[in-house]
């Protein structure tokens, strides 16, 4: 399914700083099927040395040493691909202390890969997660731009210690901060009410702020299969009918591996219909942690405050993890 190649490129310079650029897919290496104006493309399929040979420039900023990770459509990423990049960083990290690095990916689950690596890095050298809203095909395509700005990023002296970042349209997000939040237009991504930690493009790169919050522990990824977390919507009209089913196809092992956490998509503060969450206290009676998220955007407060409902599924996965080691 997926693998790993070394395709190293420019010759490393010792006047420039190195930066691990690693491939993983995306429309940032989509083709298009159909007319280059039109909406027709195939994520992931440029390798990693092509979307760097559009980037005039890029060789006077760093010296890239590039590897291609998988090529997918990100809306298939799998969490063991977290793991595998988050131990190819710590890697990196070990043999090129203070070196950044840079990861190309789909927009569809990047804030889940950014947020998945914030939690399982330590802080350190900076790694910068970017992609693009057009196939490397498309008229005006805004890819090179947002690669070229990832590796101004991942060499700027003020990117370290702030978490892993996301360089998208000129702003730079903290992973914990940033959602997509339209599915088409160049200016997808934001930070919420917080706002991006600042901004990067042809003035280089200027941090205003810094991350809100101090971050949680390093958490470790489960040695063997990651704990099932569901994500269920509150809405009008909502029951107990999908959890008890998921309840039940846990219980007879119908469903492996079993129900371990639940997320809740409720409405505005974090509500939830009064006709689901009998079902939510059977779950939570069952052993099952249940998380009540907003579908209005970010929890406003408690252990897990400013994370959308799929950044908390990633980090109930990971703390139930722990919960499990051996
Ligand atoms: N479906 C694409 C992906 O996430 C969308 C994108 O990259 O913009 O791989």
């Amino acid at each position: 399914m997926t693998h790993t190649q070394s395709l190293s490129s420019f010759a490393p310079s010792t006047a420039l700083p190195r930066v691990l650029v690693l491939g993983t897919g995306g429309t940032i290496a989509g083709v298009s099927t159909g007319h280059p104006a039109a909406s027709d493309y195939t994520a992931g399929v440029l390798g990693i040395q092509e979307l760097v040979d559009a980037v005039p420039g890029l060789e006077l900023l760093a010296a890239l040493e590039l590897e291609q990770v998988c090529n997918l459509d990100s809306k298939d990423f799998e969490p063991a691909l977290w793991v595998r990049l988050a131990e190819r960083i710590a890697r990196w990290r070990a043999q090129a202390p203070g070196a950044g690095c840079v990861i190309t990916h789909g927009s569809d689950t990047l804030e889940e890969t950014a947020y998945a690596l914030d939690c399982l890095l330590p802080p350190g050298a900076p790694v910068v997660l970017t992609g693009a809203m057009r196939p490397a095909s498309a008229l005006s395509v805004d890819g090179p731009r947002n690669l070229y700005d990832a590796v101004q990023v991942a060499v700027d002296t003020g990117a370290a210690g702030r978490g892993v970042l996301c360089a998208l349209h000129g702003r730079v997000h903290a992973a914990v901060d940033v959602s997509k939040r339209h599915p088409a237009c160049l200016d997808a991504f934001d930070s919420g009410e917080r706002g991006p930690l600042g901004f990067v493009g042809l003035r280089g790169v200027r941090f205003t702020r810094d991350v809100a919050r101090a971050r949680g522990n390093v958490l470790q990824p489960p040695s063997g299969p990651w704990p099932r977390v569901e994500l269920v919507a509150s809405h009008a009209g909502a029951d107990g009918a999908l959890v008890r089913a998921l309840l039940a196809a846990s219980r007879n092992a119908s469903m492996q591996p079993g129900l371990r956490g639940l997320v809740v998509e409720g409405t505005g503060l974090g509500t939830v219909h009064r006709a689901l969450q009998p079902a939510l206290d059977e779950a939570q009676a069952q052993g099952v942690r249940v998380v009540v998220a907003s579908r209005a955007g970010e929890v406003p407060d408690g252990p897990y405050e400013g994370l959308n409902p799929h950044k908390i599924r990633v980090r109930l996965m990971l703390e139930l993890a722990q919960l499990e080691a051996p």
